[in-house]
């Protein structure tokens, strides 16, 4: 968090360093100042914050404790999607409302307690200094794969846990496969012995879809899905997005 600076327009820039990897422990202090004795809080300062860059382009899932970070340093100010408008807030602001939140639509958020009173995770920020744009393309890894395919054997179109599903190369490495995500899929260990080093045509074998690169982040969906999360839609139908989760 130190290797903020600041800029012509007198926010601290943020760099990737200040996205990116665990909680340094400065920056969770400046956290403490406001969370002090918090009681009860460890699990909404997991929550998931969408961050947008200053351009309101998603960049980036975080914490609710790294996001507090930031909003401390007044590095990003809170996004607060209500019936299609955006309203911005300002960290003191954003403590002002809660209180009225905390009254009105309490179960809409997760909260985090402090000695003086109770805060609302929000659930989109906004970096003021930082205008950089995602890295678009999704990671290929073993994570992302299998959550491209939901951990379905791409042969026998069974589901299976992480552990018992394999990764296989449709063209086997051996007669020119790539390391491609047109060429990867997840396969259950059954299937992948049964087709051994050969192509689903010589081994007799049908893919249960064509294999593709993800368009965005296969994991972002799991939290689509859930009502809170709702307000992060708004952000993410912006051919930029592709987002990490850490
Ligand atoms: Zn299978």
């Amino acid at each position: 968090m130190s290797r903020s600076s600041t800029s012509r327009n007198g926010h601290e820039r943020v760099t990737l360093a200040d996205l990116q990897g665990e909680d340094a422990p400065d920056g969770v202090a400046a956290f403490a100042s406001v969370a002090a004795g918090a009681v009860g809080g460890g699990s909404a300062l997991d929550a998931k914050v969408l961050v947008l860059n200053k351009l309101y382009v998603a960049v980036r899932v975080i914490s609710a404790r790294r996001a507090f970070c930031l909003l401390t340093k007044s590095l990003a100010e809170v996004i607060h999607v209500d019936e299609g408008q955006y309203i911005s807030y300002d960290f003191e602001s954003w403590t002002e409302i809660s209180e009225l939140q905390q009254q009105f639509e309490h179960e809409k958020h997760d909260w985090v307690r402090t000695v003086r009173l109770d805060i609302a995770v929000p659930k989109v920020i906004r970096l003021l200094g930082y205008d950089r744009l995602p890295d678009q393309r999704v990671k290929l890894n073993r994570r992302n794969l299998f959550a491209r395919d939901r951990n379905r054997c791409q042969y026998c179109g069974k589901y299976f846990p992480t552990n018992e599903l394999s990764i296989d190369h449709v063209t086997p490495r051996a007669q020119g496969g790539q390391d491609t995500w047109e060429n990867l899929v997840c396969a259950c260990v059954r299937c992948n012995a049964k087709k051994g080093g050969r192509t689903p045509e010589q081994a007799h074998m049908r893919l249960c879809k064509k294999p593709v690169r993800p368009k965005r982040n296969p994991q972002i969906a799991v939290r689509l899905g859930q009502d809170r999360y709702q307000s992060w839609k708004a952000f993410l139908d912006n051919a930029y997005w592709s987002v990490e989760l850490r």
